[in-house]
């Protein structure tokens, strides 16, 4: 059986999508100034993608939203609740995560992955948080891997429990941090499939990538970074077909 082709996310099986609204978001690490009064708009079960050069500050924006690092000035906006506001579980459970290297428990089993996190952040029964692990293991084709351990997963496979642990808190949005940057070109295909699903059923997502093909497919919003500003966002289209400056045509050649 090919799980690639049998995975998929039941639109049924989401949570209500929340949106997401940055303004002015400004971060500094001591002298530096990394993000200088970022804007970004993500309505409700839309994707927005963010391309951009290396170091232009695109993880820390991911990273402010669930707070792994905590913003210099601005705001940020859950489905209208400022997120400076919220506990960390609140948040944890409402936004979800999925790192370019997995971020899995190497000593715990995949099922344990999915539950321990599950348990102490929604405070539901052992058994409770079992079937709803093994529903999302499901849902990205490893339902029969639930007690083996990460390391004898391929990456592609790793990064599918990753996103099946994310799913597991059944958040209001998904960010994705080069979530297919660290694995080997051959895997990369599946991992995106399962992600372009995702948006089609109706996930709210930030997508931080250079896979420019899944820009272009799955995303509604383009946003181009570079050294700490949005320099354009857009539709697909308008991203990769008419770009305005001269920063992204150079960008584009590169990646392109
Ligand atoms: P990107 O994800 O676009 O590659 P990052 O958001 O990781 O960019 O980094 C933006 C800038 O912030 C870079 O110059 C990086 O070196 C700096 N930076 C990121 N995290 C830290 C940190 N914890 N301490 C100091 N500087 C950091
Ligand atoms: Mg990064």
């Amino acid at each position: 059986m090919n799980a690639l082709t049998t995975a998929a996310v039941r639109a049924d099986s989401l949570p209500a999508a929340g949106s997401l609204q940055i303004r002015g978001l400004t971060k500094n690490f001591g002298d530096a100034q990394v993000l200088h009064g970022i804007d970004l708009d993500v309505p409700a079960g839309s994707t927005t993608c963010i391309i951009g050069p290396s170091g232009s500050g695109k993880s820390t924006v991911l990273r402010c939203v669930n707070r792994l690092e905590e913003s210099s000035g601005g705001t940020i906006l859950l489905d209208g609740a400022d997120v400076s506001q919220l506990n960390d579980d609140v948040l944890r459970r409402r936004v979800g995560m999925v790192f370019q290297h997995f971020n899995l428990f190497p000593h715990r089993t995949v099922i344990d992955n999915i539950t321990l996190p599950l348990r102490r952040v929604r405070r539901i029964s052992k058994d409770a948080a079992r079937q709803i692990a093994l529903a999302r293991l499901d849902e990205v084709g490893l339902a029969e891997k639930a007690d083996v351990r990460p390391s004898s997963l391929s990456g592609g496979q790793k990064q599918r429990v990753a996103i099946a642990r994310a799913l597991s808190m059944s958040p209001e949005v998904m960010l994705f941090d080069e979530a297919t940057s660290a694995l080997d070109p051959e895997l990369v295909k599946g991992v995106l499939a399962l992600m372009k699903g995702l948006a089609e059923a109706g996930m709210t997502m930030v997508v931080v990538t250079h896979e420019m093909g899944f820009a272009r497919e799955a995303a509604d919003n383009v946003v181009f970074m570079d050294r700490g500003v949005v320099v354009e966002s857009g539709s697909p289209e308008d991203i990769f077909d008419r770009p305005r400056t001269q920063r992204l045509r150079t960008f584009l050649e590169q990646v392109l």
